[in-house]
C-alpha cells in the first residue's frame, strides 16, 4: 500500500489551490512507540502532516479543513512570530502554527498532536527545542482531557502517551503518575506489559519502543 498521494487542495482560509504531498490515511501502522509515534511510517510521513498554504501562511494537517477564527487567527502577531520562530527547525515551526491554531480554538487534542509530531522532528534532529514541544504537547493535552477531548482511543492510551512524553522530558513524577494510571485502565495482560514497561523506563530513563501486531490505520 502507498504512504504518499499527490492531491490538488483549496485553503479553506483564503480559497488558494495548492498540490500538496499528503500521507494516505490508509497507511500501515506497524507499531509506536509509546508516546504515539507510529515510528516506521513518520520517517517517511512526517514532512506531510502538516501542510501550509503558500499565499495566506494557513498550517493544518489538512488546509481544506478550518475553524471559521482562523482566518483572523493567521494574520495576528502570534500566529506569525511563531511560524516564523528560527530557533526552530521549518517543519517543527509549522507544526507549532498549525498547534497554535488549534489552541485557539480550543481543539486541545489535535493542538496536542501537532506540538508532538514538532517535538518529533526536533528529536530527529538532536533539536534542543524538543522539550519545548513536549511541554507544548502535555499541556494541550491536559487541557483536552479536562475538556472532554480524547487524546488516544482509551484512558489507557491516553495515559500512556501523556506518561512517555513526560518521561522524555525527564518529570519523572508526573510521568509515573500516569503510568500508575495506566496500569489501573490496563484491561488485557498486554495492556498490563505495556504500563510495566512505560514504569521501567521511567526508572531506567531508557526509550522503549511497543509492537501491537496487526495494528493498522
Ligand atoms: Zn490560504
Amino acid at each position: 500500500m502507498q504512504t504518499l498521494l499527490r492531491e490538488a487542495r483549496q485553503c479553506a482560509v483564503c480559497t488558494n489551490t495548492t498540490t500538496y504531498t499528503c500521507v494516505d490515511p490508509r497507511a500501515r501502522i506497524d507499531s509506536r512507540d509509546l508516546d504515539g509515534r507510529p515510528y516506521e511510517l513518520s520517517i517517511i510521513a512526517l514532512p506531510y502532516w502538516v501542510q501550509q498554504c503558500g499565499t495566506c501562511r494557513f498550517c493544518a494537517e489538512d488546509v481544506r479543513l478550518a475553524h471559521p477564527d482562523a482566518r483572523t487567527i493567521v494574520k495576528t502577531t502570534a500566529y506569525l512570530a511563531q511560524l516564523n520562530d528560527t530557533g526552530y527547525p521549518f517543519l517543527a515551526r509549522e507544526y507549532l502554527a498549525a498547534a497554535h491554531v488549534c489552541r485557539m480554538t480550543e481543539r486541545y487534542a489535535e493542538a496536542g498532536w501537532h506540538a508532538l509530531r514538532a517535538a518529533w522532528k526536533c528529536e530527529d534532529m538532536l533539536h534542543p527545542m524538543a522539550g519545548f514541544c513536549r511541554n507544548q504537547t502535555v499541556l494541550s493535552f491536559e487541557l483536552a482531557l479536562q475538556h472532554g477531548q480524547a487524546v488516544g482511543a482509551t484512558p489507557f492510551e491516553h495515559a500512556v502517551i501523556i506518561g512517555d512524553v513526560l518521561r522524555r522530558n525527564g518529570d519523572s513524577a508526573p510521568a509515573l503518575r500516569y503510568a500508575q494510571q495506566a496500569d489501573e485502565h490496563a484491561v488485557d495482560n498486554l495492556q498490563s506489559v505495556i504500563a510495566t514497561q512505560l514504569l521501567h523506563a521511567i526508572d531506567g530513563g531508557v526509550r522503549t519502543r511497543i509492537v501491537r501486531v496487526g495494528t493498522t490505520s
